[in-house]
């Protein structure tokens, strides 16, 4: 297989926005929180947010939202501005350059409104200064001048909810993070909670389909909306050519089937990183930038897109000193495996160390 089509292949799993997702990203994202499927921990919390505020007849308190891409953050932030009856206005951190933007981002904001910020940990630390003030007084505090004619001026702003999302919510500045009264950690779904989403995007889009068919991209969606989403509309496209445009059990399976995605979810460049860590590391431990240059993908592309699904599913490990291919990552391989002693266990349970 050439360069390109492992880099085309792998992009239908990636957990981020793609450019194939724009077509129906926005239509297919629910309004309400009834409409909003999953996350019940997240969704209960918000609720009574929202209730109160608005029995309070004020903005609800600033919100970090965390997690790996394509879970639902923007969604969920479009729809607590919808249902707080404000404006959204969106944006992210690698988009503003400038303390100007920022400000005249902050100070253009109307009552009540709503900011998103996502990849709120790339904002230069120079930049998200502006936002504590901001965040706890409602107020920019401007620097006009320079030398000993500078003088400071204090300008208020409206009132205000920050939403920031992050895939990492520890390489958040303390001073930043302690300031989001609010933190909430969206988790990866379960095929049950994917189906629906597949089940209700397919009637959006007008596609017939099984049960036993919207299951079976369901499963193969590594805990992603967003891939869960992307991949029916891998299948209708086959199920056009290839049938009779039902998605069926058996159409969904030929269509993944093609597209290299196994029964779990993982593609070429999963099994390239379980087989890389089994063949050049002896299963084992191996840090994140070696794996990487190993492979010749992006660290962070690793660690955002691949990992988390791969340590849910207990096929990779975390250990004090790097990651670790399990038992089970060798089965689902056919690898024959051989116990490592460097695998740190206690009763049978891997030893893990959040990076983060
Ligand atoms: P993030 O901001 O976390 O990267 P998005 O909010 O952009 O993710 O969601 C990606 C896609 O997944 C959207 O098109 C949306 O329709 C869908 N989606 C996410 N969460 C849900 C959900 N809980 N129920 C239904 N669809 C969802």
């Amino acid at each position: 297989m050439d360069q390109n089509e492992f880099d085309f292949e792998s992009r239908i799993m990636s957990s981020s926005y793609v450019e194939e997702d724009g077509e129906n990203e926005n239509s297919l994202r629910p309004h309400s929180l009834d409409e909003y499927i999953g996350q019940e921990k997240a969704k209960d919390n918000l609720q009574i947010l929202i209730n109160a505020a608005k029995l309070r007849g004020e903005c609800i308190d600033h919100v970090l939202l965390y997690g790996p891409p394509g879970l639902g953050k923007t969604t969920l932030s479009a729809i607590i501005a919808s249902e707080m009856g404000v404006n959204l206005r969106i944006t992210s951190g690698p988009a503003i350059e400038k303390r100007g933007d920022l400000a005249a981002l902050l100070s253009n904001l109307g009552e009540g409104d709503v900011l998103f910020i996502d990849e709120i940990h790339r904002l230069p630390r120079t930049i998200e200064e502006i936002l504590y003030p901001a965040m706890e007084d409602y107020a920019l505090d401007i620097i006009i001048g320079k030398g000993p004619a500078a003088r400071s001026i204090h300008l208020p702003l409206a009132h205000f909810t920050l939403i920031g999302a992050t895939t990492r919510a520890g390489q958040l500045s303390t001073p930043l993070r302690d300031r989001f009264g609010v933190q909430m950690r969206l988790e990866l779904y379960t095929p049950e909670e994917l189906s629906l989403i597949v089940k209700r995007s397919a009637a959006i889009l007008d596609v017939p389909i099984d049960e036993d068919g919207a299951m079976e991209i369901a499963s193969r969606s590594r805990g992603t909306p967003r891939i869960a989403n992307r991949l029916l509309k891998r299948v209708r496209d086959y199920a056009q050519v290839k049938g009779n445009g039902r998605i069926t059990l058996d159409i969904a399976r030929g269509a993944l089937d093609m597209l290299e995605i196994d029964e779990l979810g993982l593609d070429i460049t999963d099994r390239r990183v379980l087989e890389t860590i089994i063949r050049f590391y002896n299963g084992g431990p191996v840090g994140l930038e070696a794996l990487a240059a190993t492979i010749g993908e992006e660290a962070v592309t690793l660690e955002d897109v691949c990992e988390p699904y791969l340590l849910q599913i207990g096929f990779l490990a975390r250990t004090m000193r790097g990651r670790m291919v399990t038992q089970l990552g060798y089965e689902h391989l056919g690898i024959p495996y051989v116990q490592n002693n460097n695998m740190a266990t206690s009763g049978g349970q891997v030893s893990l160390m959040d990076e983060e």
